[in-house]
């Protein structure tokens, strides 16, 4: 059994529908889909989401609602005379939408949830409308109904653990194939409340793992996880099976295709995550699993990003300084700073974190307490940092990956600012400067992938 995710562009006009229609009558597994909002057709195009964040924006300032309505229901029922369903069965979900408005203002936040909901709502009625409108048996499934409850704020909802076993039971053994909304879901009082904003991922996984799915189909416009960002090595392929624990690392480092936190519920009951082209249904796409056969020596993936930097200090004697690191690492946490990385020598140590995270005048703020409370010998800040990062459960044990790469960095005349190797010994991570960022990942591409 197979629980199925779309995005925005898959949805993003009846043409999309069509090939989502024509996937889920592909194979009979295939019994529950979840559907985001419709997204854009078009680069400059609006997703129907920001449509209704900004319907809601005029509401709440007190302004005419009615050229924004009318443009989302413009919008969708487009899509609904293209997918030439029955006329009269539009009239709902611009009735919905209208009494969605008609609901109080105050507190805003709920309000907001309520009409950006109707996105995902609307498309997922009008899915199942196309799927029956082709014989298919297919029903359109309310979260809250289905016991999809959410605690947390507005806009950002956190699933409820008791969710798992009421979805269960709700969805488990029907006939008909179940067209389910993603985003969002019910607080406990029964409101509609969403998750943060690209949420349908988190709806799809913990609709896999209530439903104890033998696979997670997640459906998008790229055929699947790239080996390198294409965007700085064109000829990158997309990489056939990823473990849990290798899409962690590259999605840490850069690789922005994939959301891996939007998997967990996925993935802690280890189903396998399929990431597919809609635009492409037959290629082969990304298989993410638990575990997975690997070479030894393969690096699965490379992941570069900019925008980091370090703190470097040195203070002879700092191994023997019994507390040295907590109390550093406090100062970090007083300030509510999150660190990526904290490389050390004998008598030094660096912390590396987002250089938008460490503004100017926080780092005023760090560099004084540190020389005060831990009086350093030497303390620099060296903006313009980026992480490089290569990936492989095949790196593990592996002699001489680190004599490849760095081989393959100074043959492209990059200076390494920093190295580090992963405790889990499935990665390793360089920090150049910025600027040599994409001559790194292009070198190492060569160096591990020419030959594949
Ligand atoms: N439609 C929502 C958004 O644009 C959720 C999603 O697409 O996953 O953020």
């Amino acid at each position: 059994m197979k629980v199925l995710k779309f995005g925005g562009s898959s949805l993003a006009n009846a043409e999309q529908i069509k090939k989502v229609c024509d996937i889920a009558a592909a194979d009979p597994d295939r019994r529950v889909l979840v559907v985001s909002a419709p997204g854009k057709r078009h680069p400059e195009d609006t997703k129907v989401t920001d449509m209704l964040i900004n319907l809601a924006q005029e509401a709440l300032g007190g302004r005419d609602t009615e050229p924004a309505y009318a443009a989302v229901i413009d919008r969708l029922r487009e899509i609904w005379e293209d997918l030439q369903l029955d006329a009269t069965g539009f009239d709902e979900i611009a009735e919905d939408l209208r009494q969605r408005l008609a609901m109080p203002t105050d507190p805003a936040n709920r309000f907001l949830d309520a009409i950006k909901a109707a996105g995902e709502d609307c498309c997922a009625r009008i899915v199942a409308a196309a799927l029956r409108s082709r014989g298919m048996a297919a029903t359109y499934v309310c979260p809250r109904d289905a016991g999809l409850i959410l605690g947390g704020e507005f806009g950002d909802g956190q699933v409820l653990p008791e969710s798992y076993a009421r979805l269960a039971d709700s969805l488990k053994n029907r006939s008909e194939v179940v067209v389910f909304p993603g985003f969002f879901g019910a607080t406990p009082d029964g409101e509609t409340i969403t998750f943060s904003r690209g949420g349908s991922d988190v709806t799809g996984a913990i609709l896999a793992a209530a439903l104890a799915a033998d696979e997670y189909e997640n459906y998008t416009d790229v055929d699947g996880v790239y080996c390198v960002d294409p965007r700085l090595v064109p000829e990158a392929r997309p990489i056939p099976e990823l473990t849990y624990r290798e899409l962690r690392e590259l999605t840490y480092s850069g690789f922005n295709v994939f959301h891996e936190e939007a998997v967990i519920p996925a993935i802690r009951e280890g189903i396998p995550v399929h990431i597919r082209n809609t635009n492409r249904p037959n290629a082969p796409g990304t298989r993410i699993m638990p575990r997975r056969r690997f070479k030894h020596g393969e690096v699965v993936g490379i992941a570069g990003q900019r925008g980091f930097c370090t703190i470097y200090m040195s203070k002879l004697l700092m191994n023997r300084e019994i507390g040295f690191g907590r109390r550093l690492l406090s100062l970090f946490e007083e300030e509510g700073l999150s660190y990526e990385h904290v490389p050390s020598g004998i008598d030094d140590i660096s912390i590396i974190l987002a250089s938008d995270d460490f503004p100017t005048d926080v780092e005023r703020r760090i560099l004084e307490r540190i020389r005060l409370e831990l009086q350093v010998d030497a303390l620099e800040v060296e903006r313009g940092l980026a992480l490089i990062m290569i990936v492989g459960e095949g790196m593990h044990y592996s002699v001489g990956m680190a004599a490849k790469a760095t081989g393959a960095l100074a043959h492209a005349g990059v200076n390494i600012e920093m190295l580090n190797q992963g405790s889990s010994e499935i990665s390793m991570m360089f920090g150049v400067k910025d600027g040599d960022c994409q001559k790194a990942v292009r070198a190492l591409f060569d160096e591990f992938f020419s030959d594949r």
